[in-house]
């Protein structure tokens, strides 16, 4: 029988290590996918410590009753070995970039096409098996979108940091207000915000972020200002710029610090969506917010739908690749102990 390598998570908070299983046979509609690369993300940071901060020394455990070894990664492209009886045999040997957000396709959100919403999820390598793995078992060959002439890095990184950005965005297009666009935290996820917003938004785009490199690099891919949230005043001088504030503000940081400054720079009546995990316990007085007529709205992943979308978009050429790095799969606590000391630029592709 075939087997395959996995780097498996075999304990919390320690280091992954490989495990050698038998290659599972794909029953009913499942396709078993040859993984080519599969992205390094920083919410494997967060399964791997089995919490998450919640603020104030505490934290929350996110481990939910997961059996171990596991297997992390969800950012994943590869080619279809094998696929089950009820599976179309036409896609063996094709390519693909896997959607990873599997609901249990039964219950209400997942029949509304929300499957990213769903409590009884099969997310791969977040809740099934995953990427950091020569093998994938993906329930159903619906989940495969092909990439065409997309270069396969960026077609693997859309599926996580593509589709929360383009997600995140979705849900602030379309408003009745719409004076200004400002992103707030320019990581992979922030980056490539950018690079999609101009398909979603017609207004000039402005950005806010700690790192001087950041803000520069922004200017350079789009960004028609970029602001330093530690300069003293600034959120005045914003506001004040601004005629009134933000209308529509993206947090891809999701830190304390990061809602405070969203929240101080957004106009009344405007909306802040909050998709980064750096974590932390956010706070306003409740009048602040009222005064303000905001709307938060927190947002992760993608639908289905919207991940097919966003692929119709990098196939036209509307979205820009972000710098990517590859490095081998065997290597991959290497890459994430770099990545925990902050120590990666752009996002690494972890190949077989
Ligand atoms: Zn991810
Ligand atoms: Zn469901």
């Amino acid at each position: 029988m075939a087997q395959m390598r996995r780097q498996s998570l075999v304990k919390f908070d320690a280091p992954l290590c490989e495990t050698i299983v038998d290659t599972p046979k794909p029953k009913g509609a499942e396709v078993l996918v040859k993984i080519d690369r599969c992205g390094l993300c920083h919410s494997d940071l967060h399964i791997q410590d089995g919490y998450a901060d919640i603020g104030n020394g505490q934290k929350l455990d996110t481990t939910r009753g997961m059996t171990l070894p596991f297997t992390l990664g969800h950012e994943i492209a590869g080619v279809v070995d094998e696929v089950g009886p009820d599976a179309p045999k036409d896609i063996v040997g094709k390519t693909f970039a896997v959607f990873p957000w599997i609901g249990c396709g039964q219950c209400r959100d997942c029949q509304n096409g929300d499957e990213n919403l769903c409590a009884r999820n099969r997310f791969l390598g977040v809740s099934i098996d995953g990427g950091f793995s020569t093998h994938v078992l993906v329930p159903d060959a619906k989940y495969l979108i092909s990439y065409g002439d997309v270069p396969p890095d960026m077609a693997a990184t859309l599926m996580c940091s593509g589709i929360t950005a383009y997600g995140a965005l979705k849900r602030l297009a379309g408003r009745a207000r719409q004076r200004n666009l400002l992103l707030i935290g320019l990581g992979g996820v922030g980056m490539m915000g950018l690079s999609i917003a101009p398909a979603l938004f017609k207004q000039a785009i402005s950005v806010a972020d700690l790192s001087a490199d950041a803000r520069a690099a922004a200017l350079k891919n789009g960004a028609a200002s970029a602001y330093d949230p530690s300069e003293a005043d600034v959120a005045k001088r914003m506001v004040k710029e601004t005629g009134g504030g933000f209308d529509a503000i993206v947090d891809f940081a999701g830190s304390e610090k990061s809602m405070a400054f969203a929240t101080s720079v957004v106009a009344r009546g405007g909306k802040i969506v909050v998709s980064g995990l750096i974590g932390g316990n956010f706070s306003i007085p409740t009048v602040q917010w009222i005064y303000k007529r905001m709307t938060i709205e927190g947002f992760m992943t993608g639908t289905l739908a919207e991940g097919q979308e966003l692929m119709a978009l990098a196939r036209a050429g509307k979205v820009k690749p972000v710098p990517m790095k590859q490095e081998p799969m065997n290597d991959v606590q290497t890459w994430i102990e770099q990545l925990r000391a902050g120590k990666v630029v752009g996002r690494i592709m972890l190949v077989n």
